[in-house]
């Protein structure tokens, strides 16, 4: 049976994953199986090149193949942003509020056919050999102008997707894991995960 590693702390995303990769034979560690492993710098201009780098530091230093994702909001209006720094836009010490505080500041005076965004997901796998595979998931969307829906987290409740008439925060949230782009990755992610770590 292979052992991998869930390259996070996140309990959440560790659940994700398991139930996500449920059926393949595969064993799970989590970065809490490995206290004293440094935490690994999310420097990159990219979510795939902080998903390549995640998976392969953490691959490398504890010798199993891991599996790390980079996820966050690109709004069209704001440039992609914020893209890879969604988790601290509106600050080193912000939580989901101030962040969703900022970005409803940011899109104020764009009119409805302005607001387009997409949550993007990139999920990748190492080898302690260096090599790689990553998966990309996108979920297209809306920011609306006041936050709507208690489910979900971070963007959610400003992120109205047209195909569903709600916000992803209205979302049950085995429908989120469905559509969203997290959903997406890991399900194309998963066809080509069993070639690359050699599993029967
Ligand atoms: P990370 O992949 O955990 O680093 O996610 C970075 C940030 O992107 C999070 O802190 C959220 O602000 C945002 N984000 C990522 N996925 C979602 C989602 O499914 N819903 C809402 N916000 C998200």
């Amino acid at each position: 049976m292979t052992e991998v590693l869930l390259a996070t702390r996140n309990k959440g995303k560790v659940k994700e994953f398991q139930s996500l990769l449920d059926g393949l034979g595969l064993t799970f560690r989590t970065l809490d199986d490995f206290p004293n492993t440094a935490e690994v710098r999310e420097d990159g201009t990219s979510f795939e090149a902080n998903a390549i780098k995640k998976a392969s530091e953490y691959s490398k230093a504890t010798g199993m193949i891991a599996i790390a994702d980079d996820s966050g909001l690109v709004v069209d209006a704001l440039d992609g942003g914020p893209g890879v720094y969604s988790s601290r836009y509106a600050g080193d010490a912000a939580d989901d509020d101030d962040n969703n505080e900022k970005l409803i500041l940011a899109m104020k005076g764009f009119p409805k056919g302005r607001r387009g965004a997409a949550f993007v997901c990139v999920v990748a796998a190492a080898r302690p050999d260096g090599s790689t595979i990553t998966s990309e998931g996108r979920c297209e969307g809306e920011i609306i102008s006041s936050k709507k829906g208690g489910g979900g987290f971070g963007y959610d409740p400003l992120f109205y997707i047209p195909g569903f008439g709600c916000t992803m925060a209205e979302l049950a949230s085995d429908k989120k894991n469905e559509i969203s782009h997290r959903g997406k990755a890991v399900k194309k992610f998963k066809d080509r995960f069993l070639d690359f770590s050699g599993s029967p």
